[in-house]
């Protein structure tokens, strides 16, 4: 299937559909997660579609294959103790890096907490569904920030429309289509 952009939303639709998908191990994401990261998803993917890029929008497992100019997992990270984790970038492909300087390029302008090195756990390095994607641009992971530190939260919450809007000037200035705003 193709389209200009996949945007799945990490730990969305489990544990529901753990079962028919038991190679992806179930996470469930850090407390909280779940109903975070479908907030961000659609508002990127509403913002997108309203400028004329075709996205497919996935919970967190799905069948099938995509061919896609540019795929994006939105995840918060979690950390116990709390506040030892920060924002982060994972991907398979070392071309990949690219995409991904240019996120933590952008998003440092406004995120106060720092990033983890990019690929710095497997989970990002070897996501579940990177395999199911062929992507042109980018296919990344991205830890949005760490949801468990009080203090990344309380600047995470009023925020979630406006990641998902910045996810969409990002993924549009990335593929040179649409022509979405900077929020
Ligand atoms: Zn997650």
């Amino acid at each position: 299937m193709i389209y200009d952009v996949l945007i799945s939303a990490g730990h969305e639709g489990r544990p529901a559909s753990c079962a028919r998908f038991p190679q992806h191990h179930c996470n469930l994401g850090a407390a909280g997660e779940r109903a975070w990261t479908p907030v961000v998803a659609d508002a990127a993917a509403k913002i997108l579609r309203s400028h004329g890029v075709s996205v497919v929008r996935l919970p967190a497992d799905f069948s099938g294959r995509y061919q896609v100019d540019a795929a994006i997992y939105i995840h918060f990270d979690g950390s116990d103790p709390p506040c030892g984790s920060r924002a982060s970038v994972g991907y398979p492909n070392k071309n990949d890096a690219v995409a991904a300087q240019a996120w933590r390029t952008l998003y440092q302008g406004y995120w106060p907490f720092g990033f983890q090195p990019d690929n710095f756990t497997t989970s990002l390095h070897q996501y579940y569904a990177y395999k199911q994607v062929v992507a042109r641009d980018a296919n990344l992971v991205l830890e949005l920030g760490e949801i468990t530190c009080p203090a990344q939260h309380a600047w995470l919450a009023p925020r979630l429309q406006w990641e998902g809007a910045l996810l969409a000037y990002y993924l549009s200035a990335l593929i040179k289509k649409g022509n979405v705003p900077k929020p």
